[in-house]
């Protein structure tokens, strides 16, 4: 069956109306399009435990600070309806701005703390952006299950605990990271980087798998996990650190001492394109 494609909230609404009254289950999958195989990986698992699954296809304004990469973050609709419809999603909702955000819209969904660190940092209004447009999709699809990689792993922590204080009554899937063969996780913004940038933004990745050798080994200080990942992107001198850390997954909680289940996160700019990737640890 071809997929759907509405830019209205209307005929979501309608569309999920019919399919609960049918008694389906609904997965959900937020996306900012430009789709790769790892938002595939994510309709692929919505498509195999719902009964349909909708696709979100935004760039959402209230996301991106001014000086970020808003008005040339890649788009190719056709392509992303060819992906949805080859995996077999049922519905793409890509609204204009304008339907999500009306001229006086004044309602934003804050989470403190979780927040603060890793990206919040230097993004401090990011996740209100993302929580924001993620309630909204939660409550116009109606999804019994929303899909997140663990690429991005922090909003995934903070979906989770946006969810858990509010109570939406929906279940967060938290879903592995995508690469390509040489280890670089598959992102849209990976289409910035010229040959040169590709190569050294493989750093990320072989700095991470060096932390994890560390962990593997049994060294627990946090510290020195820390200190030889940052020391590896650092040899590579198109890479600019903006930070590497060590948290408690999925609290993102400080630690200086390794115990239970861990993130070991770095955000990197190549250029002037940041990337960001990590690796979750338990033993
Ligand atoms: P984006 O379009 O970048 O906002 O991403 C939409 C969803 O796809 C988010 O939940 C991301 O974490 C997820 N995603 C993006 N890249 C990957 C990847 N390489 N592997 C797994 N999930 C991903």
């Amino acid at each position: 069956m071809a997929v759907i494609v509405t830019k209205t909230v209307d005929e979501v609404r309608s569309l999920v109306k019919e399919w609960k009254r049918k008694g389906d289950t609904i997965g959900l999958v937020p996306t900012m399009g430009y789709l790769h195989e790892g938002h595939g990986s994510l309709i692929k698992r919505a498509v195999s435990e719902n009964d349909k699954v909708i696709v979100s296809d935004f760039v959402n304004p209230i996301q991106f600070a001014p000086s970020e990469d808003l008005s040339t973050y890649p788009k190719d609709f056709d392509a992303d309806r060819a992906l949805c419809e080859e995996l077999g999603a049922d519905l793409i909702f890509a609204p204009e701005p304008s339907e999500m955000y009306k001229e006086d819209f004044s309602t934003h969904v804050d989470v403190s703390q979780i927040t603060e660190g890793l990206c919040g940092k230097s993004r401090p209004t990011h996740f209100r952006g993302v929580c924001t447009v993620v309630s909204k999709l939660f409550h116009i699809s109606g999804a019994n299950r929303a899909y997140f990689g663990q690429k991005d792993a922090q909003q995934l922590a903070v979906v989770r605990r946006m969810v858990r204080d509010l109570n939406f009554d929906i279940q967060i899937i938290g879903c592995p990271i995508i690469r390509e063969d040489d280890g670089l996780a598959k992102s849209s913004r990976n289409t910035y980087l010229d040959d040169k940038e590709r190569k050294a933004a493989t750093v990320l990745y072989r700095a991470l798998s060096e932390g994890k050798n560390l962990l593997d080994g049994g060294e627990r200080d946090t510290g020195v996990i820390v200190e030889k990942v940052q020391e590896i992107i650092e040899s590579e001198p198109m890479a600019k650190v903006d930070y590497v850390e060590l948290l408690r997954w999925d609290s993102l909680e400080n630690l200086s001492l390794v115990d239970g289940p861990v993130l070991l996160a770095v955000a990197v700019y190549i250029g002037r394109t940041r990337l960001i990737d990590n690796i979750v640890y338990s033993d």
